[in-house]
């Protein structure tokens, strides 16, 4: 995909992610390899409305090289971009119900959520919780890059889900699938509920190996 295809298909999941409630106000960044630069999208942007001629197109030490200045939180993908060979895509949201989750006192830091749907286990597999940080400060970076190499979706505590993909559309619909799982969760959260138990996990991760 060129760069001119990558600006449409940023604009296109921004506005469809938007339209779905899934990240409110001007919160939420999508970001996409191109070579060596990342076109992100531009700081206190809504992504209902994002233009592709006005992304932000930056290099690897987020130096802006054409149109708007990029999201203040360019550090959380470019932490992944650095630390995950395979990452051409990151996706950031502030999606209700995964931010509800990222407000849990009593979680397993090491994995967020059970296993409780074979597309949740084959599309995100274990979620780590980072510990909360202001947002903007550079410790923040610093967590994401030192889990980004083991994981492709983090939680951030107290803030929301932050996705790499080998594409955006795989990144979009990755973090769809954490925000789905995140409401399951809290519905069935204090009922007795059946998880996958570690054949089935072992099996799904058999028949569909993720990169
Ligand atoms: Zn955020």
């Amino acid at each position: 995909m060129n760069e001119a295809e990558l600006r449409e298909q940023i604009v296109r999941f921004g506005r469809s992610l938007f339209e779905r409630g899934l990240t409110p106000g001007n919160s939420g960044n999508l970001s996409a390899r191109v070579g060596e630069r990342y076109l992100m999208t531009p700081t206190n942007s809504c992504l209902g409305t994002l233009e592709a001629q006005r992304l932000s197109l930056v290099d690897r030490q987020g130096r802006l090289l054409s149109g708007d200045p990029p999201t203040r939180e360019n550090f959380l993908h470019l932490a992944f971009y650095d630390q995950r060979p395979s990452a051409n895509a990151v996706v950031h949201l502030h999606s209700v119900h995964a931010v509800a989750v990222s407000c849990l006192a009593d979680v397993d830091p090491q994995d967020v959520m059970p296993p409780i749907t074979p597309y949740y286990v084959v599309r995100v597999g274990r979620l780590p919780l980072i510990p909360y940080y202001p947002p903007g400060d550079i410790e923040l970076a610093r967590a994401v890059g030192l889990l980004a190499p083991s994981f492709s979706a983090l939680l951030l505590a107290n803030h929301g889900p932050v996705v790499a993909g080998t594409s955006l559309e795989a990144a979009v619909n990755t973090i769809e699938e954490l925000e789905a799982t995140a409401r399951l969760f809290l519905l069935v959260r204090g009922e007795k509920v059946r998880r996958l138990t570690a054949e089935q996990i072992e099996e799904l991760r058999r028949r569909y190996p993720q990169p």
